[in-house]
This record gives C-alpha cells, structure tokens and sequence, in this order.
C-alpha cells in the first residue's frame, strides 16, 4: 500500500470512527494478506538483498564490530524506501541508541525542522547513518568500525537509488567520498556519487552550537531541493 493508500484509508477510517463505528468485520477473502515475514539472508549475504526491509532483517544483528557489544539498538534508517533524497549523518547519539531511529534527539528536531522549511518531511526521505550502533561517548567512529558499517550504507544507497545526497556533515562525507577535504571546501559544490548528486551540508547539532550556521545550511537544502526538482522535470 503506498502512502496515498494508507492516507485515503486513514480518512475513511476516522471518519468511520466519527460516526460512531469502532468494529470491521472483513470477510475472510477479502482479508488483505500481509506479509510480514521478510526473508533473511546471512549477513555475509547482504549484498544480496532486494529490498530494505530484507536488508534491514538481514543486518540488524550485527556483531562485525566491538560496537554490536555496547549498543542498545541497531539503528538501521527510517524513511521512504523510494526516496529521492537521502540525509546521511555520522553515527547515533544517546537518544537513536535508546529508540532504535537516526536523528531524533535535539539535532533531529533540528533537521525535522530543517526539513519543513523546504516542503518535506523525514517519511518522504531517507535518513541514515555511517555506522548504525553508537560509539561509546559519541566519539568519532573509528575505522575499523567504518569499515565494517559503511558498505550496508552503500547497499542501502544502491536500494533507495535516491537522486541526490546530502551529507550532514564533514565526517559522513569525508567516509563516503574517501577525501580529507575540510567542510568549507565540500560545501557549496557538487560532488558526484557513482551518478548520485552529492553534496554537504552543516551537520544540525553545529547548527545547534552555533545558530550562525542555521542560514547557510538553509540555503544548501533548498538548494538540494531545487536540484532534485530539476532532475525530476527534466530540466537537468
Ligand atoms: N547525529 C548523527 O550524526 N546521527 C544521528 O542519528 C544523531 C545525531
């Protein structure tokens, strides 16, 4: 079901609901069938995966890296499977550790925020990390466990086939582009990513040290968002 589907049958549901309904009956053949059951490769058979939902069941017990020990929760990305846009921060902090879903401490709301400013919201993007377990203290992943984690990013980039990229920062862009470039120069071009457009923006939690930043992040995504409605018309 796709997400008009599920709006339409929310509407038709609260109105149900609003003129005092609060059972369905549903004929047994004309029960929507779910399936719920995704089929779960090997992890050394990721690669191999056909959806992010199968990705997903396939990596989530990850243990390559010390972090699969310390860890509260995998947080493998959440957002439209079929996004034209992806946000790729560095790691999870306390809060993503603690819920299992990137960005949703301060800096997410952050982004949340970000987000509205140029038409969108989290479900119509993608949003996911370098590494999907915490590093202890938040400090900055190390390579050994970039390593290990950045090649289910990868895959979950050949999945999502999104238009364009936008890195949240130095680090995610730095481990993706395989480049020691500084922030101030990544910033304001673009990069390309295996045919992805690519580019870098302040990551939100600078942001929310420095407010001074808000602006030109601003301007980046609408700029991301401008490309991207380009490539969808044509025009590009
Ligand atoms: N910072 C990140 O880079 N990612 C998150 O998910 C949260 C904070």
């Amino acid at each position: 079901m796709d997400r008009k589907e599920k709006n339409r049958l929310k509407k038709y549901l609260l109105l149900q609901r609003d003129l005092g309904f609060d059972e369905f009956y549903f004929p047994e053949s004309s029960r929507p069938r779910c399936n719920t059951t995704v089929k779960r490769l090997g992890i050394d058979n990721f690669e191999e995966s056909e959806s992010i939902e199968q990705l997903e069941a396939t990596i989530k017990r990850c243990k390559r890296c010390s972090l699969g020990k310390t860890r509260t929760s995998f947080v493998f990305g959440v957002g439209n499977p079929d996004a034209d846009i992806m946000f790729i921060g560095e790691a999870p902090g306390r809060d993503e550790d603690l819920q299992g879903i990137p960005f949703v401490g301060r800096a997410g709301k952050l982004l949340d925020k970000m987000l509205a400013e140029i038409g969108l919201n989290r479900n119509e993007v993608f949003i996911a990390n370098i590494l999907k377990c915490r590093p202890p203290n938040n400090r900055d992943p190390e390579q050994e466990e970039v390593d290990h984690c950045l090649p289910y990013l990868i895959k979950q980039i050949k999945l999502i086939k999104p238009k364009a990229i936008c890195s949240l920062g130095r680090i995610a862009a730095q481990r993706i582009l395989q480049t020691n470039m500084a922030l101030g120069a990544m910033r304001g071009r673009w990069f390309d990513y295996h045919g992805i457009k690519f580019m870098v923006t302040y990551h939100p939690a600078a942001i929310l040290r420095s407010n001074s930043y808000l602006p030109g992040a601003l301007e980046d995504l609408k700029r991301l968002a401008k490309s991207v409605d380009s490539i969808k018309t044509g025009q590009e």
